[in-house]
């Protein structure tokens, strides 16, 4: 007997558990939204994924994942979703935008997780041109020119010693004088000559017509104002799991991650399962999320054949 299971996500996660559940004979079906492929997408070559010695495209790796997990029989659903209900004893209701209501005895939650932003408006209006979060991505536009990274943790740091390969000069704006970051890739950005540390500063402003052409930050002590001209401008404050969905219906951790059960994908709802991101704030690894959607797939593929 056929049973219905609903992925959430179609990132590594979503399509990991798609090509499990199909694979095993479920009728799946991928809300991949209107820009599938998570945030895989954003980067440039993935080099840690095992299995492709020279890298592989982001937008390419997800794309194989669509496809190998769509041979098994799975669907694809790119209408967005406007609500979920779960339900303790019976299917799990999801209501797309079209207004269209479906069914499904098993949902596996894969939203994953999106770059937090500074929030002001010179952000988006000069994204693309000079504003990114993500070095790897967009890195190499910024040849022999100044770029500036905010944030302390490990992102802000690993970025910054990325974008030595190609800027003139690279500055860290933190507004702490500590580093969240852990201390190897602490003492590998001080040691670095290309790296300015600005300490107990925020930004205040993008600046620039067309393309950034500065940052202007603010010391949080002496409240001194100080624009470093730049070319870039990358954001690493970290990562927002994509939970807003299933808030007040699930249990969330303190970094808004769903909470699961011993190691597994099991949430608190009989039937629903969650994986990748949007339960992970540490690793967030193409490679992790993938093997929690497999850990996820499995899980329901055990509870089916249990209710049955
Ligand atoms: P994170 O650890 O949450 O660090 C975010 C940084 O941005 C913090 O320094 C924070 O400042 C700053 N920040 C956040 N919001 C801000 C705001 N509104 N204004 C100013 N500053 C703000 O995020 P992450 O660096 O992306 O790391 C996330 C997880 O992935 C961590 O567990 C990390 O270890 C892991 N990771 C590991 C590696 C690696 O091991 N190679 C690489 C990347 C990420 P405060 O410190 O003052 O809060």
């Amino acid at each position: 007997m056929k049973h219905d299971v609903a992925i959430l996500g179609s990132g590594p996660a979503g399509f990991t558990a798609a090509i499990y559940t199909s694979r095993a004979g479920l009728k799946t079906t991928v809300f991949a939204g209107r820009v599938p492929g998570g945030l895989l997408t954003w980067t440039g070559v993935v080099e840690n994924f095992p299995g492709f010695p020279d890298g592989i495209e982001g937008t390419d790796l997800m794309m194989s994942m669509q496809s190998q997990a769509e041979n098994f029989g799975t669907e694809v659903e790119y209408d967005e979703i406007k609500d979920i209900s779960f339900s303790t004893d019976g299917k799990h209701k999801i209501v797309l935008s079209s207004g269209v209501e479906q069914y499904f005895d098993v949902v596996i939650l894969a939203m994953g997780s999106e770059p937090k932003k500074l929030g002001i408006p010179a952000e988006e209006r000069l994204r693309g041109r000079g504003v990114s979060n993500c070095a790897t991505c967009d890195g190499s536009f910024f040849k022999d020119v100044p770029i500036v990274v905010a944030g302390g943790g490990d992102s802000a740091m690993e970025e910054a010693n990325y974008l030595t390969r190609f800027g003139s000069e690279v500055h860290i704006v933190h507004r702490r004088n500590e580093f969240r970051a852990s201390e190897h890739l602490v003492t590998r950005t001080k040691n670095n000559p290309k790296i300015k540390l600005h300490l107990e500063c925020v930004v205040r402003d993008i600046i620039g017509a067309d393309h950034v052409e500065g940052v202007v930050i603010e010391h949080t002590q002496t409240k001194v104002v100080e624009t470093i001209p730049c070319r870039g401008f990358f954001c690493a404050f970290g990562h927002t799991p994509k939970t807003d969905m299933v808030k007040g219906k699930l249990p969330l951790d303190e970094f808004g991650c769903i909470v699961t059960r011993c190691h597994g994908s099991e949430t608190d709802i009989p039937g629903v399962f969650a994986a990748g991101d949007c339960t992970d704030p540490t690793y967030r690894q193409a490679v992790t999320a993938a093997g929690s959607g497999c850990k996820a797939a499995m899980d329901a593929i055990r509870y089916l054949e249990n209710v049955n």
